[in-house]
């Protein structure tokens, strides 16, 4: 296999770290498998990324919006090219699934594309003067652009962060997470490979330090940040309120399943968002919130279909789920598993490692958990409020929407929350009460469109801006200014 020497982008130029340090990743289906090793970046380093792009904004702020656009539409085309490498690589890399990394693969340049379009949009207004003249606004770039993104959608959200950001004529510098450092370097090499002037973007990888760096370094005129929510605060502190930053942060996502609900649908729904992407999406479902009348029956086909559900290699033929993403990510899962049984709800079904080379797993020694099932969970234990990001679902009971609604917003997340129901009435009422910026109906909690504003409430966003789309995405990316004219 081959095992990849990964550089920084800095200053126009692929480089090692300044102090040649250097960090590995694994595959985490098989972790004696090395996929790559890639350059531990100091503070040094990031500094000399924010130079170089410091050096390279005014240049592609004046570039017409068309060669900006054009610019990402090759980028895409590129991506869609490689599309079979690059599935190989995110399995390889991050532990989906063979369909889940097709998915995030297609997705990715179809981003760029929409992005490439919004930098044709990038619009003023004109306002009736007193004397005769005018006053308008002016959107103009903000300058440097940092980007600060998690392992779980390695193309995906970097995507939805450099994409607006160049469009509207940003420089960019990236700071990926060290899980996917590979993939986030495909990305830049298709943002080069497609036209972009060298000094626009820059890559530095490496860990929790270099993110830092970049959230300090004043010169950075606005930061996005997606990730966890401890880490979100930490940059939020570090950017202070002179420059702009957008968070996007965890979740804690229920699916309320009211007594009416078809209840093979219901299952499908959570199953679908509890153990998708292996429980690592942050939309993902990790709580359900089941009427007395069915909850029984529908935690039954839950756990019916957890236990079906085959854990191995995504290269594998017929596997449906994959590894976590990291050791530490097993650990963590682990030890939620052991804390949700200490803290006395039941574990019905899954939370430990495949034993051996059982069905479908095949690498005893790779980051395998079988999805979990808890009953009985109290909406005080830590499993119910905590993130655990991870294959782990938590029953709870309602006696009705009141009940439901009081228990799905009883977090301090609110990213998504669905609810499964044949009544409109009561759909909509959960929709005017949920505490979360994602409301689903009859859809799993996770997935969503991108053309439509995305973001969360309460601890898991800033709620300055929406990512993804809507009219506060550029908002972000740009600033704007108020121009009098008056007449000679
Ligand atoms: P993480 O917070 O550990 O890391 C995210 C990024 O921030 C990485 O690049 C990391 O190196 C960097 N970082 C960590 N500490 C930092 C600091 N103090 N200063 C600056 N940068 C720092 O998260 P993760 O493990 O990569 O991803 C999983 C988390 O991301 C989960 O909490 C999940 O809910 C969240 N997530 C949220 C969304 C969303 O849209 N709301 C989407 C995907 C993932």
């Amino acid at each position: 296999m081959t095992v990849h020497e990964g550089l920084n982008f800095v200053g126009g130029e692929w480089a090692p770290s300044s102090s040649g340090a250097t960090f590995r990743r694994c595959n985490p289906a098989r972790p004696g498998e090395i996929v790559g090793e890639f350059p531990e970046s100091s503070a040094g380093d990031v500094a000399a990324a924010v130079s170089g792009a410091v050096e390279g904004a005014a240049a592609w702020a004046a570039a017409p919006a068309d060669q900006r656009a054009d610019v990402l539409e090759a980028a895409a085309r590129w991506l869609e090219e490689r599309a079979g490498d690059l599935v190989v690589e995110m399995v390889r890399e991050e532990g989906k699934t063979r369909a889940e990394a097709a998915i995030e693969v297609a997705r990715t340049p179809r981003n760029l594309r929409f992005h490439a379009a919004e930098a044709h949009r990038i619009e003023g207004r004109s306002y009736p003067a007193a004397d005769g003249g005018i006053v308008y606004t002016r959107r103009e770039p903000v300058g440097v652009v940092g980007a600060i993104t998690p392992w779980n959608f390695p193309l995906n959200i970097p995507s939805r962060k450099i994409g607006p950001a160049l469009a509207a004529g940003n420089a960019v510098v990236f700071k990926p997470s060290p899980v996917t450092p590979l993939l986030a370097q495909r990305l830049v090499e298709a943002l080069l490979a497609g036209g972009l002037p060298p000094l626009a973007v820059a890559l530095v990888h490496g860990g929790a330090g270099a993110g830092a760096a970049l959230a300090a370094d004043e010169r950075v005129g606005a930061v996005t940040f997606t990730g966890s929510t401890a880490a979100g605060r930490a940059v939020h502190r570090a950017v202070g309120p002179s420059r702009r930053c957008q968070l996007e942060m965890g979740g804690k996502n229920p699916v309320v399943v009211l007594d009416d609900a078809d209840l093979e649908r219901a299952a499908q729904i959570i199953v679908k968002g509890a153990f998708g992407l292996s429980g690592q999406a942050c939309t993902g479902t990790s709580r359900v919130v089941a009427h007395e009348a069915v909850h029984d029956e529908l935690l039954d086909r839950v756990v019916r279909a957890a236990e079906a559900r085959v854990v191995g290699d995504g290269l594998r033929e017929g596997v449906d789920m994959g590894p976590l993403a990291a050791d530490f990510q097993l650990e963590k899962v682990l030890r939620y598993v052991r804390i949700g049984e200490e803290e006395g709800a039941e574990l019905v079904t899954g939370g430990r490692r495949p034993d051996g080379d059982g069905p479908g797993d095949g690498h005893a020694d790779g980051y395998f958990v079988r999805p979990a099932v808890f009953r009985d969970v109290a909406p005080e234990m830590r499993i119910a409020r905590e993130e655990i990001f991870g294959p782990v679902v938590a029953f709870q009971r309602a006696d009705g929407l009141d009940a439901a609604v009081e228990l799905a917003n009883g977090t301090e997340y609110g990213l998504s929350a669905g609810i499964v129901t044949r009544d409109l009435d009561r759909a909509l009422e959960f929709a005017r009460r949920s505490e979360s910026g994602l409301v689903k109906v009859n859809q799993p909690t996770s997935g969503m469109a991108m053309t439509v504003p995305f973001g969360g409430l309460k601890e898991s966003s800033t709620q300055t801006f929406k990512e993804q789309a809507g009219p506060s995405m550029m908002l972000f990316y740009t600033r704007e200014k108020s121009v009098y004219i008056s007449p000679r």
